[in-house]
């Protein structure tokens, strides 16, 4: 049984949204990932095919291998000077959020997302969600907003509308949020949406190649630099590191979503269940975690480094230097030591 049919008022309330709508902007979070770019972008296929004014605004720049989607082009991607343009969502009458639970997700333009008068709608899988919207239509048991949206799309008047590009779209933005369904995605629904996505005509070979087959020569050192000289280990703890520096960064040519899935490598090792990574950014450290089974790094990042996300996958950030961010990590992690010794996967 589809999860959606949980949510019957909340999609009949989108429909209504949609059809009265003039002009529909819609927003991933900020640094958006696979699932928030393919889900915009397969909803914004299904309401151009209807015949909307629609257009995806997105805060930040989004990662090089997500750019063969189909009309990435159209994004419009805001920059240092467009972020505090006052006018981005003017003559909008309805916005949609993807794949966020809290403005501050959309960073320099949750102002001005607030401050319109369109009506709002929030699409995500997140947990705890913020009450920012008009309509929420929100559940952890999607692996992906992407799974969602389809089935948003599948429960609707829009499923006239959904074609291979749209299928394509949302079919990326679940495998990438499932490390190619290999977490996150235990719910038996995941294997009916990616069914049904395949019998519109998704080539799953030729997405799983553009996404993760598609590194530069430079990405690839950078990675061979990182395992060998930027990875603590504790393997007490069951826990291992990755630190890069902002010299490390300019040494192999950094380009935008390159150390993107950096963070998962440590996973590979034996008996490795929890795994960080502290990324040297202009003014402050990014963080990720990562972990197997019920370590939930969501609690732990929003504990420690004012981030969250999901059990697996979460992140943070530290306005301390690179040094002290990762000293404080180790100090906090022997405060876990019992449970992380005793860890069982
Ligand atoms: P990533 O480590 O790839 O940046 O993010 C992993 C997951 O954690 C994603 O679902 C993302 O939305 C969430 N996430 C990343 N950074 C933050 C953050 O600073 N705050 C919150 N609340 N979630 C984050
Ligand atoms: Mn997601």
């Amino acid at each position: 049984m589809p999860i959606i049919e949980k949510y019957s008022t909340q999609v009949k309330a989108l429909e209504e949204s949609v059809k009265n709508a003039s002009k529909i902007i819609i927003v991933p979070h900020y640094n958006p990932d696979g699932d928030a770019i393919g889900s915009a972008l397969g909803l914004y296929i299904v309401l151009k095919n209807y015949g909307k004014d629609v257009e995806i605004i997105s805060p930040t720049l989004y990662p090089d291998f997500l750019k063969w989607l189909p009309y990435n082009n159209k994004i419009r991607v805001l920059g240092k000077k467009t972020q505090s343009d006052p006018t981005i969502f003017e003559g909008a009458d309805l916005l949609i959020g993807v794949d966020f639970n809290a403005l501050r997700r959309i960073d320099n333009i949750k102002d001005r997302f607030e401050a319109s008068n369109a009506k709002k709608i929030l699409i995500d899988h997140h947990p705890d969600p913020e009450n920012f919207t008009d309509i929420l239509i929100t559940d952890t048991k999607y692996s992906s907003t992407a799974e969602l949206v389809y089935e948003i799309i599948e429960s609707s008047f829009l499923y006239e509308y959904f074609d291979t590009e749209s299928a394509t779209c949302l079919y990326t933005g679940l495998m990438t949020d499932t490390g190619s369904l290999s977490f996150g995605s235990s719910n038996p629904n995941t294997y009916r949406v990616v069914g049904e996505l395949l019998k519109k005509g998704v080539n799953k070979d030729k997405a799983y190649d553009k996404v993760y087959n598609s590194f530069s020569v430079d990405r690839m050192r950078f990675m061979g630099h990182i395992m060998l000289n930027r990875m603590v280990v504790f393997p007490e703890l069951k826990t291992a590191y990755i630190y890069i520096t902002a010299k490390d960064r300019k040494d192999f040519n950094e380009k935008f979503g390159d150390t993107e899935n950096f963070v998962n490598i440590p996973l590979g090792i034996k008996g490795i269940i929890f795994s960080a990574i502290f990324i040297e950014r202009d003014n402050f450290v990014k963080i990720s975690f990562r972990s197997k089974g019920s370590f939930d790094t969501n609690k732990f990042s929003s504990a420690h480094f004012s981030g969250g996300g999901h059990i697996n996958a979460s992140g943070g950030e530290s306005h301390d230097s690179l040094q002290e961010t990762t000293e404080r990590f180790v100090s906090i992690l022997q405060t876990y030591s019992d449970e992380l010794k005793n860890y069982e996967y």
